[in-house]
């Protein structure tokens, strides 16, 4: 077992799951979180890998579910002054960086992940001190303190453009957390980069002999895979992509049938916004695995109803950020954002 596994299994290990709500509850709490949420001038932001009810209830509730980038995007701009972030951790630090005068609460602050815990910022900082010549990029699932020794801050979906921006320039690149989102980039760009050594334990467990092996069964379906895959199985893919890249394309290409590598909480968008076509889990390395995580993130799995409520209604929870950490981690986010938003200008521009 690799040494980050091993520490993300101590991690789950002390958890406690979660209990399951029955129907009636369920219907209650929803209730609840609706009555709440006007109460305390709130609004709830929802990854997609979250459970299908609370992404259903940020709907219903004039809330967003999305991605990373939109999540943190979403919540700077809304008016609320409470920010209800159901994801991990980094997300809702996220949030606060982006909007310190908002209050910003999660369902619970022990939903981190691997990306996060195998990426300690005193190790990380050393790690850069030794490549004092490249540029700092790192993925959004880190913590603040990681963010803050960062030139630049990148999710999935804008990590391929920025990284191709920084290459043109001549920069020559430190990734981290992910080893394999980096190995994707660096194939795909061809920039000089170096890879810390982290993973995500939900996407490294998707196996690239079941994709083919499935393939076998579904010939006509294309392959959908989110780049924090292994190697072998992004090579396997009709289309890599951010779980926003990879909705877009299932609702763009012709296919009637995909085979989805990515965190299974995403089939309730998929399913909402393609509805004539059919999604089948990609195989993972199943029970006998290091993970109590094969396609279901464990942390998000985390995120539910009455956490949820308690928080809204206690005020608990709350995502605090050492204001001065958060000023330097600034920085690198707004460098992603106005990037985002130039290139969002320059392509309607060009349309
Ligand atoms: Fe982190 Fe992977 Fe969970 Fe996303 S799915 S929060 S990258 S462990």
């Amino acid at each position: 077992m690799s040494q980050i596994n091993e520490m993300v299994r101590q991690h789950l290990d002390h958890l406690e799951p979660h209990r399951e709500l029955s129907a009636v509850e369920q219907s209650m709490q929803k209730e609840r979180v609706k009555r709440l949420l006007r109460e305390k001038d709130a609004v709830l932001v929802a990854h997609y890998y979250t459970d299908p009810v609370l992404q259903e209830l940020a709907e219903e509730t004039g809330g967003c579910v999305s991605d990373s980038l939109e999540m943190a995007r979403f919540g700077h701009a809304h008016k609320a002054s409470t920010l209800v972030v159901a994801g991990v951790r980094f997300m809702g630090e996220t949030a606060k960086i982006l909007s310190p005068e908002k209050r910003v609460l999660m369902p619970t602050l022990e939903a981190t992940c691997s990306l996060d815990i195998g990426c300690p910022a005193d190790e990380f900082a050393a790690f850069c001190d030794q490549h004092p010549d490249r540029t700092v990029v790192v993925y959004a699932n880190t913590s603040a303190a990681v963010k803050a020794r960062a030139d630049w801050v990148v999710t999935s979906s804008i990590a391929l453009p920025i990284v191709e921006h920084l290459d043109a320039r001549g920069e020559k690149i430190l990734w981290a957390p992910d080893k394999y989102l980096g190995d994707y980039v660096r194939r795909s760009t061809g920039a000089d980069m170096i890879l810390w050594d982290g993973l995500c334990i939900v996407h490294e467990e998707f196996k690239a002999k079941g994709i083919h092996d499935l393939k076998n069964i579904y010939p006509d379906a294309a392959v959908l895979v989110h780049p924090e895959s292994p190697a072998p199985v992004v090579d396997l893919a009709d289309s890599v992509g951010s779980t926003s890249q990879i909705i877009e394309a299932a609702r763009t290409m012709p296919n009637k049938q995909f085979i989805v590598a990515t965190d299974q909480g995403i089939f309730y968008k998929l399913q909402q916004q393609v509805p004539d076509k059919e999604f089948i889990i990609a195989p993972t390395a199943g029970s006998g695995a290091t993970c109590r995580s094969c396609a279901h993130c464990p942390w998000m799995a985390m995120n539910a109803l009455d956490n949820l409520a308690d928080s809204l209604e206690y005020g608990t929870n709350e995502v605090f950020v050492d204001p001065a950490i958060g000023a330097r981690a600034m920085v690198p986010l707004k460098r992603m954002l106005d990037f985002a938003a130039e290139r969002k200008r320059k392509q309607a521009a060009s349309a």
